[in-house]
């Protein structure tokens, strides 16, 4: 079992490859089975991917940990209240916090908080009661519809067909697709966040935080 993780898993390129280039981290082959695998492969710098092999997910940490699937019956508006309760992080690190929701990552909560017209910055705990209604609606729309789009796709489409739903992830300077201002772009050492300024934080862009320590 592969922990969640920004990983992505595609069918088995035929070439051997040397260990240490390009993003393959590891590659299966299941015994008996005519060509049957997969490769799972991480990019960025930093590596954080772990493999597990156990009989039960439950026994694999990162799954125990799990918070409840935004998609579930169980989650509530209530449900989703009591998470966010004295959370004193900004939004966007909640929403892809594995521990406080599962399945969310840096793509869909950029896509949430669009979606949303909310700042990625805004702290959890001081949200208004309407802003925790709509961003629960909106999650649960925004993930519908990603499940929606990926049914009946072969697993080597599904990056393509992610990529193309995106309104904001990924689209840093291409124009919003909402209210054709421009896509702007916070960078932290291993990772990125989009986001549009008119939507979402009142025309203002937000200071890049890696920039900004450069320039002191
Ligand atoms: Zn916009």
């Amino acid at each position: 079992h592969v922990e969640p993780r920004p990983v992505h898993s595609g069918e088995p390129h035929p070439q051997r490859q040397r260990p240490g280039k390009g993003p393959l981290a590891l590659r299966v082959r299941l015994a008996g089975v005519d060509g049957a695998g997969f490769d799972v492969t991480e990019a960025g710098s930093q590596k954080h991917l772990a493999v597990y092999v156990v009989r039960d997910p439950r026994e694999v940490p990162g799954v125990a940990r799990l918070g409840p699937d935004p998609l579930s019956a169980d989650f509530t508006p209530e449900a989703f209240r009591a998470l966010l309760e004295g959370e004193r992080r900004q939004i966007k690190g909640v929403l892809r916090d594995q521990s406080v929701l599962a399945g969310i990552g840096n793509a869909y909560s950029d896509e949430i908080l669009h979606a949303a017209r909310m700042s990625p910055f805004k702290l959890a705990a001081k949200l208004s009661e309407e802003e925790v209604e709509r961003l629960y609606a909106v999650i649960g729309a925004t993930l519908q519809e990603a499940v929606e789009r990926s049914r009946g796709l072969a697993l080597k489409d599904l990056k393509a067909e992610k990529k193309s739903g995106l309104r904001v992830h990924g689209r840093k300077g291409e124009p919003c697709p909402v209210c054709g201002d421009t896509i702007r772009e916070v960078s932290f050492s291993d990772s990125a966040l989009q986001y549009c300024p008119t939507c979402q934080t009142g025309g203002k862009p937000l200071a890049d935080r890696r920039l900004s320590r450069l320039l002191k």
